[in-house]
């Protein structure tokens, strides 16, 4: 047997039934037309599956909030008494990612359990099924190609889907996909031989519509030998408005700032993301900061992403998806950064 397929009109139809065993979050029109992964619950789940959109071309918020919120509760307290508001954890249907946020995913789970398990990230995470679109409209600022990290995947998801008309190829990528195709088999029809083929040219095909190629093992080597010049990092900062936006909506960003809530003997402690473009980032209590210099603070966004991140994982933190250059108001991107290092 040659693998599976999936009619187009069965996928809502999973989702629903999915649903009832998966917290299952999904890609859906919103305001604005911006398409969101939001979580299907309630009795109006297929009204909301009307606005199911898995031919999106980038999403502005990555997919990392559904395991990563922007705010987030870590306890209460009451006097003397502490509130535990870890939430349990449940099986997570993520349907409709691109490859990209999928590898992004993946980082961020090494980050949250490499030095200390944070159970906070860890109770949202570890129990998930991925299940990838592959992207058939790359945005202009995508790169994914030059970073290997899609359109499609060879590992690291639980299913991966390519769109060949009126179905998808289904690509089995774990045991646990395995037993999911199982458990709603009615809904997957055996592959032939020419679903194989036309799915191997939708792979060519997406390959193909990424057009912004650059050399990105060579930027890397070059942030590994410490060969940036201070000019560069200078001419980001003259323009650079540190809105923290590029940072917001990065994929493998995982900064966050810890807060007490305080009324009168009774409060919480949160965590919010945090931007280290931010002045405040490195400040420490006697209100010295060693990053007080702008091209500092500059430069720490990028080696972090392309030196040490690296150097720490063997992976980069950059998974091309072109958010930071599509979000930026003053136009700066990674993706610029890594163009100017290579042809220093
Ligand atoms: S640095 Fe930019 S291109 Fe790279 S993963 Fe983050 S937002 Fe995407
Ligand atoms: S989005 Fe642009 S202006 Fe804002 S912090 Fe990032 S690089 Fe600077």
């Amino acid at each position: 047997m040659n693998g599976w397929t999936i009619k187009k009109d069965n996928v809502k139809k999973l989702c629903i039934e999915a649903s009832e065993q998966w917290e299952t979050y999904v890609p859906l029109e919103d305001i604005g037309r911006d398409t969101h992964f939001i979580k299907l619950d309630g009795e109006n789940r297929e009204l909301l599956l009307d606005k199911l959109n898995l031919d999106y071309e980038s999403l502005v918020v990555p997919p990392k909030v559904i395991v990563f919120p922007q705010l987030e509760s870590l306890f209460r307290f009451q006097d003397e008494k502490i509130i535990e508001t870890v939430k349990p954890k449940v099986p997570r249907l993520l349907f409709g990612l691109r490859a990209c946020d999928v590898k992004a995913i993946l980082f961020m789970d090494d980050f949250f359990k490499r030095n200390f398990e944070d159970i906070y990230y860890l109770n949202r995470s570890m129990d998930k099924l991925l299940v990838i679109v592959g992207c058939k409209h790359p945005s202009e600022n995508c790169f994914c190609t030059s970073t290997k990290t899609g359109p499609f995947l060879e590992t690291g998801f639980d299913l991966q889907l390519a769109d060949i008309g009126n179905k998808y190829v289904v690509e089995i990528g774990s045991e646990k996909g395995e037993e999911f195709v199982s458990s709603y088999r009615k809904f997957f029809d055996e592959a032939s031989k020419d679903d194989i083929e036309c799915s191997k040219i939708a792979k060519h095909d997406a390959e193909e519509a990424v057009s912004l190629r650059l050399d990105f093992e060579e930027a890397v080597k070059k942030f590994c030998e410490d060969k940036v010049p201070k000019r560069m990092y200078e001419r980001i900062a003259e323009r650079c408005i540190y809105c923290g936006g590029c940072i917001y909506v990065c994929p493998t960003c995982s900064c966050f700032n810890v807060f007490d809530d305080l009324k009168a003997g009774s409060g919480g402690r949160y965590r919010n993301w945090d931007a280290c473009v931010f002045e405040g980032y490195t400040r420490e209590a006697s209100g010295h900061n060693p990053r007080s210099e702008k091209w500092i603070l500059t430069s720490r966004r990028y080696e972090h992403k392309l030196k040490y991140d690296y150097l720490t994982t063997g992976m980069s933190g950059c998974v091309g998806c072109g958010r930071c250059l599509s979000s930026c108001p003053v136009n700066i991107g990674i993706s610029q950064v890594i163009e100017e290092v290579t042809k220093e």
